[in-house]
């Protein structure tokens, strides 16, 4: 194992710069339409949503977040939402409002989009994830038994046809083995992705899981694929009671971390371990987990083209969140 991180750092190293950051996706509903997945939270609770209109976050709460993004220098990693959960001229808004905010098209990670809805979130859009999860057709078929593979296919061809870029989503845990690595490469190629998110199975209270990977497990997932893919983009999950594993997701590969709840966790100790890890890696840090910037709000909302009613709500949102986040920033 030693030998196959080595060689996975000698690959990043060649490739990357001597930096990493934090990426954070933006949840924007816990409906989904299709909820299958007995990895997913939205399994566990889709008997719980009566209103699927409620079951999704306000804009305001949504670009609060997005704003405190931009100012701890947290990469968005991608809009995420349950499947058939907003409309596509949502969509558009939420999307317009995150442009406005960080001046960046985004990665969308909303199931299977049609053509129509590519085409109609186009000038928005950085590119499209194909959640995969899991690449054992028979685990698939199980685990995952709402997206097929060919449905993430054809999304694909209309990604290529429009030019945006290609993600993929990937468990490690659920159940696949490394024997699954060739079909993961073959994939991979076929599609030509741009990036591969890669996450270790955390098993929610009434999903079928009981345990998730072994640190060892993960990071020759990460590293193989550092090896084999030595220019793809790799983001890496971390969770607070992992985060001393930060230093060896960098090592094996692993261009950013993403996953870790960092506004809720702002300032504790697994956000002073992901800093810290990437240090031992040999990264420099891009983001800020630890002390929150010394910034005026009401500049930072001056300086954006939303009416007066929208700041206002954004502010009042920001303001319960900032107060979390002050709660154990460093001293
Ligand atoms: S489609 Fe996505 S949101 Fe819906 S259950 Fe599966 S993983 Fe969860």
């Amino acid at each position: 194992m030693d030998e196959l991180v080595r060689k996975a750092s000698a690959t990043y190293s060649k490739n990357f710069p001597a930096e990493t950051h934090f990426e954070r996706a933006i949840f924007i509903s816990w409906f989904c339409a299709k909820p299958t997945c007995k990895f997913c939270y939205m399994y566990t609770i889709k008997d719980k949503i009566k209103n699927p209109r409620q079951a999704r976050r306000r804009l305001e709460s949504i670009f609060a977040e997005a704003l405190i993004c931009r100012i701890c220098s947290w990469e968005i990693g991608f809009l995420s939402a349950g499947i058939a959960s907003w409309a596509t001229s949502e969509l558009k808004e939420v999307l317009d409002g995150l442009y406005k905010i960080t001046g960046k098209k985004q990665w969308l990670n909303l199931g299977v989009l049609k053509e129509r809805q590519i085409k109609e979130l186009l000038p928005y859009i950085e590119g499209i994830t194909g959640t995969v999860e899991c690449v054992n057709e028979e685990l698939r078929r199980d685990i995952v038994p709402d997206k097929p593979l060919d449905e993430i296919d054809r999304m694909f061809e209309i990604a290529d046809k429009y030019e945006i870029k290609k993600a993929i989503t990937i468990i490690v845990g659920l159940g696949e083995t490394i024997e699954d690595f060739p079909r993961f490469t073959e994939l991979v190629r076929k599609w030509k992705v741009d990036r591969i998110n890669f996450y270790r199975l955390v098993p929610h209270e009434d999903a079928p899981f009981e345990n998730g990977p072994e640190t060892g497990y993960y990071i020759e997932w990460i590293a193989k694929t550092r090896i084999e893919f030595p220019k793809i983009e790799i983001i890496a999950g971390s969770w607070p009671d992992r985060t001393t594993e930060v230093p060896l997701l960098l090592e094996a590969g692993a261009n950013a971390i993403t996953k870790f709840p960092a506004i809720k966790m702002f300032g504790k100790k697994p956000a002073h371990e992901i800093e810290e890890g990437a240090e031992k890696a040999g990264r420099k840090f891009l983001s800020n987990m630890t002390v929150y910037p010394d910034v005026d709000i009401d500049k930072e909302l001056g300086k954006l083209d939303f009416d007066h009613a929208m700041k206002d709500k954004i502010r009042e949102k920001y303001l319960k969140y900032y107060k979390n986040l002050k709660k154990y920033e460093a001293k």
